[in-house]
């Protein structure tokens, strides 16, 4: 059998966590809560494809030719200097890798620490494309819960002693994919003396710490690093688009030597022409002016899903108040299968979609959590699905 064939770290009998998230509707009156896009409408496109224009034209044939592993020196540059000022991390040019979106460097990470059965930590529920990554190096996991101010580090801390092994944790600080919590400074600082004192390393993953509709950016938990055991990603997927499948990584010392030899190997350097591009696009534009029309779109739509979960969800049902990002996580009673209702119910009698919670747990073990996204959907549409959602869920609740 050719499926004898394949590496055991993709077994073909578990699915990846990645697969099946999105709940095939074909209803034309179905409203999605289910996707992480952002709004296509507000995509800058004609300011992109002039300055695709303009990277050619100044670079002329040296742009189609191989150039340097870590990528456009001047993208990472201003890279650099966005991280120092929006997260207060010290870092250059040198420190920053370019990557095919914020997923390769989670993949790449992982690549460069993971052996078999390695120990790592997740916070739950946990961004699912991170564990599809982490999964194909068969690590342990280790399921440590979230407060509504991120990571619980006393349960953190429980688990180092109980597994000193440990090397690594994930966890999306900034409008957390999917549950749309921030971790407060005072954990970012000390998630650090723990990962000092147990000694593992901390992948930071950030893609959505510009979107917060409150307040500014807090501090990078990069930024109270200082034996270099965090690795900070972050991506303009969510902040310009993610066709141009641009993200980025800051490590240091042995850590990116170790990261720029996975990267090698897996694709020599990445896309010269797009990252030359978004280097002219950030020259001409102001991408802080950009991000502060999205923001203003994207404040609206999370303020109308927190208010119709407020009015039309029973109280049974519990939800996290994002202030910023894409996301918001329902807890349903631990009875309620989040999957099966959909499916049963949601779909053919609210005409909404969802994701169901199971594949945020590395043990898929939870049913009963939900992500809804906010960013598809205009502030009228989201009161009508959450109207219509509400009715269903109240009935599954209550009977
Ligand atoms: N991390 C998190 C938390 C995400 O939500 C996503 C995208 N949904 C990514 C990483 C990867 O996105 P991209 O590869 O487009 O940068």
């Amino acid at each position: 059998m050719l499926q004898d064939l394949l590496a055991q770290r993709v077994n073909p009998d578990v699915s990846s966590a990645l697969s099946g998230l999105f709940p095939q509707d074909d209803d034309p009156r179905a409203l999605s809560f289910a996707a992480g896009s952002p709004r296509e409408d507000l995509f800058p496109v004609a300011a992109m494809r002039t300055a695709f224009d303009t990277a050619i034209v100044e670079n002329g044939a040296h742009l189609f030719q191989y150039q340097t592993a870590q990528g456009n020196p001047a993208l990472r540059a201003k890279l650099a200097v966005r991280i120092g000022k929006w997260g207060q991390v010290t870092t250059t040019a040198d420190n920053v890798v370019l990557t095919i979106g914020g997923q390769q460097a989670i993949e790449l990470v992982a690549k460069a620490l993971l052996n078999a059965e390695d120990e790592v930590a997740v916070e739950v529920p946990t961004y699912v494309g991170a564990l599809a990554a982490f999964d194909l190096y068969q690590p342990t996991y280790h399921a440590v819960p979230l407060e509504a101010d991120g990571l619980d580090l006393n349960r953190l801390e429980e688990t180092l002693k109980r597994h000193p092994q440990i090397k690594l944790l994930y966890t999306v600080p900034d409008y957390h994919n999917p549950t749309g919590i921030t971790m407060s400074v005072t954990k970012r600082r000390q998630l650090v003396d723990l990962a000092n004192r147990y000694d593992f390393i901390i992948l930071e993953d950030s893609p959505y710490r510009d979107l917060g509709y409150v307040h500014a950016p807090l501090p990078a938990i990069k930024s109270f690093d200082t034996e270099g055991r965090v690795v900070f990603v972050s991506s303009l997927s969510k902040i310009l688009m993610p066709g141009l499948r641009t993200g980025w990584l800051v490590a240091d010392g042995d850590l990116l030597a170790a990261i720029m030899k996975v990267r090698l190997a897996s694709d020599l350097e990445t896309n010269n022409i797009v990252h030359a591009a978004i280097n002219a696009y950030l020259d001409s534009h102001d991408l802080d002016a950009h991000i502060d029309a999205l923001k203003a779109n994207y404040r609206e739509q999370c303020a109308a899903l927190v208010q119709g979960l407020a009015a039309y969800f029973p109280d049974e049902v519990t939800y996290t108040r994002p202030d910023g990002g894409f996301f918001d996580w329902v807890t349903l009673p631990k009875n309620v299968d989040a999957a099966a209702l959909l499916t049963q119910t949601v779909i053919p009698q609210a005409h909404v979609t969802y994701v169901p919670g199971t594949n945020f747990y590395p043990d898929r073990d939870v049913h009963n959590g939900l992500r809804l996204c906010f960013t598809g959907l205009t502030p009228q549409e989201i009161d009508a699905g959450m109207q219509r959602l509400g009715a269903v869920v109240k009935q599954a609740v209550r009977g």
